[in-house]
């Protein structure tokens, strides 16, 4: 199965490609975490990704192809796999297409997760992980004993420098901009599929189980 997740910052697609990705046995291709995990390297490359992503805006289009190229290619993603942050503009959905055409395999669906703007706001401003276990947390949402749980581990609570006000506002302007358009492209090739994404992640996954059939 191979599936492109698409949707605003916060719209749910990290959490719920796990959820997914898990459930499946096929690899969970977050563009995101490749580029914090450069980042956290100090790569010469990973210091200008950083800057890029502080800022809330995209890291260039030939850069993107490059990294998903190599991580498509590997072995464990030839049964399938669930990108998740990628494509985020029409150059990379046409790029992600002739990569898919080179490997000579379909993409099977591009999945729309739909959220409110003010609920989008909570889950991101609202966002933590768990310095010890990398659980993911939301000061809105998630239970006083799933919190409290994190400081009894010798955990805390971390929260993604790109989750200030300042940057989501941006990132999400960059993703009116720049990402929507993405839906288009593959609602005019009739691949689109929608799905309602606000409730609790149990009630996202099961919409999100039963759209992929
Ligand atoms: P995410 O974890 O998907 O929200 O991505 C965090 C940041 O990484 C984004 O705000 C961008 O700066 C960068 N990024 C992730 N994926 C891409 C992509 N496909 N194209 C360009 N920049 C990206």
């Amino acid at each position: 199965m191979r599936i492109v997740l698409l949707g605003a910052p916060g719209s749910g697609k990290g959490t719920q490609a796990k959820i997914l990705c898990e459930a499946r046995g096929i690899p969970h291709i977050s563009t995101g975490d490749m580029l914090r995990a450069a980042v956290a390297e100090g790569t010469r490359f990973g210091q200008k990704a950083k800057a890029i992503m502080d800022a809330g805006n995209l890291v260039p289009d030939d850069v993107m192809l490059g990294i998903i190229a190599e991580r498509l290619a590997a072995p464990d993603a030839a049964d399938g796999f669930i990108l998740d942050g990628f494509p985020r503009t029409r150059q990379q959905a046409a790029d992600l297409d002739e990569l898919l055409d080179q490997l000579g395999v379909p993409l099977d669906a591009a999945i729309l997760m739909n959220v409110d703007f003010d609920v989008l706001m909570k889950r991101l401003t609202g966002r933590r992980t768990c310095s010890k276990s990398g659980q993911l947390l939301n000061v809105y949402y998630s239970s006083q004993s799933d919190i409290d749980a994190v400081a009894e581990r010798g955990g805390e609570l971390l929260q993604r420098e790109d989750d200030n006000e300042e940057t989501i506002e941006n990132r999400l302007n960059v993703y009116r901009e720049q990402t929507e358009p993405v839906i288009d492209f593959y609602r005019k090739r009739g691949n689109l599929t929608n799905v309602d994404a606000a409730g609790s992640i149990d009630e996202v996954n099961a919409r999100l189980v039963s759209a992929l059939g």
